[in-house]
């Protein structure tokens, strides 16, 4: 059955979370930064620069081309990175994960399928998110 969390759960969880962020902001960011460097030198490899320097037509770069490009694409890389560290570090976020779950249940008789625009059950109870509380099995049944 369902059982609300305790504060001091709520609490320890976001303790845990909260030593896990510096990780996890270097985790995401890295990951993101190396996709998009590495796209981009695929992108060049395959269309090139598109119109800007060839008359509108898409002619892939040679790899010494690319490799001259590549400087300046660490430098965005590295912004990527460094936009995305930040935010993932001080909102506590993460970009590609949700932070709510997408259950909600009524506090009083546990009924789970709710939208998150309820906010009142039709027993009087109360609809919270799922990351409220915690599952517990049933030892009598
Ligand atoms: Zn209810």
């Amino acid at each position: 059955m369902w059982v609300k969390k305790t504060q001091l759960e709520i609490e320890e969880e976001k303790k845990i979370k909260k030593s896990k962020r510096f990780k996890n902001a270097l985790i995401d960011s890295s990951v993101i930064a190396f996709v998009f460097f590495a796209s981009q030198i695929i992108l060049l490899k395959i269309i090139g620069q598109g119109g800007k320097y060839s008359n509108n037509v898409e002619e892939p770069l040679a790899w010494t081309e690319i490799t001259k490009q590549i400087p300046a694409l660490l430098g965005f890389s590295f912004a990527v990175f460094a936009v995305i560290f930040l935010y993932e570090f001080f909102s506590g976020k993460r970009i590609w994960k949700k932070e709510t779950s997408s259950t909600y249940i009524c506090d009083r008789c546990k009924k789970t399928n709710y939208k998150s625009t309820m906010t009142k059950c039709e027993c009087g109870g109360t609809i919270l998110n799922a990351n409220e509380f915690k599952w517990i099995p049933d030892s009598n049944s």
